[in-house]
């Protein structure tokens, strides 16, 4: 394994459509047999703020600890091809790796052990659930169930001064662009061609992320 150049101190992930090829919450949509697709698309282009729908999804999909579970299963099974040989060398690096999601926490977890991610560095939603393992709602408190929460989670987290880079593929994560050292669309599963229109960086697969890592 070549060792990659530490370039970046800390490199943060987007989750759906960068690490793995799914959407989470359209996953948990179709096992509830319910249509929220349309949505997302809008939001992750940019076309609706993310928090004018993000409680209006969960209600209609109202996600159980058994669908969690399946989703949870899908994220690991649609990992992108590289992303694990990339993540491997950046952790041998000593880079510190970090996932940073508008997704379900329970739903990312595993595939965040999936890559050697400790808990503590995946940023996500909160799902409760009562006793019987039924939907009780989320963080309502999150500020990653707004469009503006990936930027003011990596705002904060930059006040310690470690050098950052950003990689996602949505609305949401573009507008952390200006936050960060650099920002990269990445393209290999969706493209939203307001996001690549706006980005400086653009990699289609991890190969050519690891070049603008390295
Ligand atoms: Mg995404």
């Amino acid at each position: 394994m070549a060792k990659t150049t530490k370039r970046f101190e800390r490199v943060a992930f987007d989750v759906d459509s960068t690490l793995s090829s799914i959407e989470g919450i359209d996953e948990l949509a179709k096992l509830r047999r319910v249509h929220v697709e349309k949505w997302t698309e809008k939001a992750m282009r940019g076309e609706i703020a993310l928090e004018r729908i993000y409680e209006a999804r969960l209600d209609r999909v109202r996600p159980n600890i058994r669908m969690i579970a399946m989703t949870a299963a899908l994220y690991v099974e649609h990992r992108v091809a590289g992303s694990a040989r990339l993540i491997a060398e950046l952790h041998k690096s000593g880079v510190e790796v970090l996932l940073i999601s508008g997704a379900l926490r329970p739903a990312i977890l595993p595939l965040a052990h999936s890559y050697e991610i400790p808990g503590h560095r995946v940023y996500a939603v909160d799902v409760y659930f009562d006793t019987r393992g039924q939907y009780a709602g989320f963080d309502t408190f999150s500020p990653l169930a707004r469009a503006s929460g990936k930027r003011e989670l990596l705002s904060a987290l930059q006040r310690d001064g470690k050098t950052t880079a950003f990689i996602g593929d949505g609305a949401t994560d573009l507008a952390a662009a200006n936050v960060v050292d650099r920002f990269i669309a990445f393209t290999g599963v969706a493209q939203r061609p307001q996001v690549v229109a706006a980005a400086r960086y653009v990699a289609s697969s991890f190969s050519q992320l690891r070049q603008l890592l390295a």
